[in-house]
């Protein structure tokens, strides 16, 4: 049976008296839900959320991860430096880390193949630009970035991976895919898995939505049937409004 997953890419915001007062209010008010919160605060506060969120059903993850396994690579941070600290999940392939960071499908299997040798979760995040979808490419470009990134991945790799679809012209911007857009894409991704890996991987991966998720709009979203939880940016900003979509399930 696959997760619902629900986690907050912190992005560059907070501070680490920020991240202090956000997760310990996220604790405070939290109800009992079998859905997986995770948060993603940057890499200078990710040791002292490991330390808060211990015990309290909430995983830390991190927002990136270097690809070698150490070296010379100024302003890095490596696999091994994460898992030592007890983050054991890294968001990989961010829209923001492709377009300002340059980050490319065959970078991103390194990476990917990094962690999962480490045995972290990858949450591989793709999708596709508003210049896609207005040509009606948006099917192929997702294809062949699931196929550039990830579809060397043995079988057994896909129990470490959760999807994160996120359309590009969604993020941040106040723009939604609707429920229907996202389910129509979530099931197509679903198909693919399906044809590369079979019935099973298909039906046990978790594929999150991202894109201007909100209190508003997350339950209607949640409620379609290949959405398994989301990726949110901006409302996991503020505890109420990211337990408010945690509590969109
Ligand atoms: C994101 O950055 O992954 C994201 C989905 O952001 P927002 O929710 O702010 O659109």
């Amino acid at each position: 049976m696959r997760k619902n997953i629900v986690a907050g890419n912190w992005k560059m915001h907070k501070t680490h008296s920020e991240t202090i007062a956000l997760i310990e209010e996220i604790v405070l008010k939290k109800q009992n839900t079998s859905t997986e919160i995770i948060v993603a605060p940057t890499f200078v506060n990710l040791q002292t959320a490991v330390t808060i969120s211990e015990g309290n059903n909430i995983t830390v993850a991190a927002q990136n991860m270097h690809q070698a396994e150490g070296g010379a690579f100024t302003g890095e941070i490596s696999a091994s430096m994460l898992t030592n600290i007890g983050v054991n999940t890294v968001i990989l392939g961010h829209s923001e880390r492709r377009a300002y960071f340059h980050e490319t499908d065959a970078l991103l299997a390194n990476k990917v193949d990094t962690a999962l040798k480490h045995n972290m979760r990858v949450i591989f995040c793709f999708g596709e630009e508003l210049k896609d979808r207005q040509i009606n490419n948006h099917f192929n470009v997702v294809e062949y970035q699931l196929r550039d990134a990830l579809f060397h991945l043995q079988k057994s790799d896909w129990s470490n991976i959760i999807l994160a679809y996120e359309p590009v012209w969604a993020i941040g911007t106040g723009e939604t895919a609707s429920p229907e857009q996202a389910q129509e894409m979530h099931a197509f991704i679903r198909s693919l898995i399906e044809k590369v890996y079979g019935n099973d991987v298909a039906e046990n991966v978790s594929i999150l939505y991202g894109g201007s998720v909100k209190p508003e709009n997350a339950k209607e979203i949640f409620s379609k049937k290949d959405v398994d939880g989301g990726l949110i940016g901006g409302a996991a900003l503020k505890a109420d409004d990211f337990l408010a979509i945690v509590n969109g399930f």
